[in-house]
C-alpha cells in the first residue's frame, strides 16, 4: 500500500505502482516512476505475466528545448546531451493514468539534481489535477529523495526537517548518501538547481571526474567555452554599442601574452587550509576563526575545465601541464585525481592556474 505524505501525494514501491496501474484507483491519477529504465516493459521484466497498456505522449531528451511553454535549459547540466530526461504517457487500466517515467539508478554517483526540476514540476501539476504516486523500486531511496526535495521546496524546509517530516508518513525512507549530498546542495542553492552557482559547478566537475575515473572518454562539449575567444566578441559588442557601458568582468590573462584564459565566473573557490576535498559540505560551515591558513596564502586559483586546455581534451591524460593556447607559456597543472593547494586544501579534480603566471584585469 502506498503511504500518504501530503494531501494528494503518495510514496510507494514498484508493487504499489503495478497494482494501481493494473486495477485502477479511486484516488491516484498520476504516477511518477523513478526506475533504472523509463520503459513500461520494466514492469513485465520485474514480474512476468504483467502487461500494462500505454500510449506515448512525448519523450524529452537532455538538450531538447522542451515542449511549448516549458523550457528547461539543460545545456549546462552534467547529463550527456543524448540522454533521455523523461517520458510521458497514458498508462494502465483504460489508459486512465498519466505516467511520467524518469530513468535513474539508485547509485550514489547518479545525477539526481538534474532531474529534480522536471520531477518537482510534475508532482506540483499532478496534485492540482488529482493525486500523484511517486514510486521507485523499493520506495526507500529514489522516490524518497525526490519527495524530500519537493517538501524542501514547497514548504521551505531544511533537508533534515524534510526527511524527518517524510519519516512521519513512511518510516523506511532512506535516500542514499550521494542523493543526500545533492539534496544538501539543493538547499544551499535556495531550493533550486542553479547551473550558474559555484556549488553546482563543483558538482558538475565532480560528475565529470567520476566519469573520467570510470574510464569514459571525456566529452569536450562538457568543457566551458574558451573565454579567450568569447572575450573578443564581448569587447567588440561593447564597442559597437558605445555609450552603454557593460559592467566590467574580472578576467585572468596570461602574464606573457595577455590572452584571456579565464573569467571570474570560471573560478571555483575553496576555503583555504581546509580538509581533504572541496566536497566536505559539512566542514564548510564549521570553519573556525583560528584558521592557520593565514600563513599559507593560496598560490593558485582553480577553475572549471576550459576548452583551450588541449592536453586535457585531446590526450585524455590523468595529469599534465596547462599551457597558454596562444604563446604556450606554462600556466599551471591539471590532475583528475586532485592537487593540493599551497594552503593545504585538496581540490579534486583540479585545474590549477599559478597566480604568478596570470594577471587579473577587466574586460
Ligand atoms: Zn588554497
Ligand atoms: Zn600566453
Amino acid at each position: 500500500m502506498p503511504y500518504l505524505v501530503r494531501e494528494h501525494l503518495f510514496i510507494g514501491n514498484i508493487g504499489d505502482a503495478a497494482e494501481i496501474l493494473q486495477n485502477g484507483s479511486n484516488e491516484i491519477t498520476h504516477i511518477l516512476s523513478v526506475l533504472s529504465s523509463a520503459s513500461i516493459s520494466f514492469f513485465s521484466e520485474w514480474r512476468s505475466g504483467i502487461s500494462i497498456p500505454c500510449k506515448e505522449i512525448r519523450k524529452v531528451y537532455v538538450g531538447d528545448s522542451g515542449p511549448e511553454d516549458v523550457s528547461h535549459d539543460m545545456s549546462k547540466t552534467s547529463l550527456s546531451p543524448d540522454r533521455l530526461l523523461y517520458s510521458l504517457e497514458y498508462a494502465g487500466k483504460d489508459l486512465k493514468f498519466v505516467r511520467m517515467a524518469v530513468p535513474l539508478r539508485d547509485m550514489e554517483s547518479e545525477d539526481l539534481l538534474d532531474y529534480l526540476d522536471v520531477c518537482l514540476d510534475f508532482i506540483e501539476d499532478s496534485r492540482k489535477e488529482g493525486s500523484v504516486l511517486v514510486h521507485c523500486f523499493a520506495g526507500v531511496s529514489r522516490s524518497a529523495a525526490i519527495i524530500t526535495a519537493y517538501l524542501m521546496k514547497s514548504e521551505q524546509l531544511s533537508l533534515e526537517d524534510a526527511i524527518e517530516s517524510l519519516k512521519q508518513s513512511c518510516e523506511s525512507v532512506c535516500p542514499n548518501d550521494g542523493f543526500l549530498e545533492q539534496l544538501k546542495m539543493f538547499e544551499q542553492m535556495g531550493f533550486k538547481v542553479d547551473h550558474a552557482n559555484s556549488i553546482y559547478k563543483r558538482f558538475r566537475l565532480k560528475v565529470l571526474g567520476d566519469s573520467y575515473n570510470r574510464g569514459e572518454k571525456i566529452d569536450g562539449s562538457k568543457f566551458v567555452a574558451d573565454p579567450g575567444l568569447t572575450a573578443e566578441i564581448v569587447s567588440s559588442n561593447v564597442e559597437a554599442s558605445a555609450g552603454k557601458q557593460a559592467p566590467p568582468t574580472p578576467a585572468y590573462r596570461c602574464k606573457k601574452c595577455r590572452r584571456v584564459i579565464a573569467l571570474q565566473e570560471n573560478v571555483l573557490d575553496h576555503v583555504p587550509g581546509e580538509g581533504e576535498t572541496c566536497f566536505e559540505w559539512h566542514k564548510r560551515r564549521s570553519r573556525n576563526s583560528f584558521s592557520r591558513s593565514d600563513d599559507n596564502e593560496c598560490s593558485s586559483i582553480f577553475v572549471e575545465p576550459l576548452r583551450w586546455m588541449k592536453t586535457v581534451v585531446e590526450e585524455g591524460a590523468l595529469e599534465g601541464k596547462l599551457t597558454c593556447a596562444h604563446c604556450e607559456a606554462r600556466l599551471g597543472y591539471f590532475n583528475w585525481s586532485g592537487i593540493q593547494c599551497s594552503c593545504g586544501s585538496w581540490i579534486t579534480p583540479a585545474f590549477q592556474l599559478h597566480k604568478s603566471r596570470v594577471d587579473i584585469s577587466t574586460i
